[in-house]
């Protein structure tokens, strides 16, 4: 896996943004939910409102695997979706010092 590619094709994230979507209607996802926490920050959160993260996004070479999907709480997805992943480093060892 090359986490950094940018250079991927076009069918290969649409291939893993459905693979994403069957996923998310697993049991396996929903187990993971229902326990209601968000992986990144720890935060109690409803289970409706947990969104399925990929830990190396798949615009970045990440793949739809049990190993790279975590539920994340909306504040998170959207601090992950904005900072750089150095800046998102950051944003989590921060968390880890609290
Ligand atoms: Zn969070």
């Amino acid at each position: 896996m090359k986490p950094y590619a940018f250079d991927l094709d076009e069918r290969d994230i649409k291939r893993e943004r459905q693979k994403a979507r069957e996923l998310r209607q697993s049991q396996w996802w929903k187990r993971r939910c229902a326990k209601g926490r968000c992986h990144y920050c720890g935060k109690e959160t409803p289970p409706a409102e947990l969104t399925m993260d990929h830990i190396v996004p798949v615009a970045r070479g990440g793949k739809t695997t049990k190993g790279n999907v975590v539920p994340a709480c909306k504040d998170c997805n959207n601090k992950k979706k904005q900072l750089l992943p150095m800046e998102w480093q950051e944003y989590l060892l921060s968390l880890q010092i609290k």
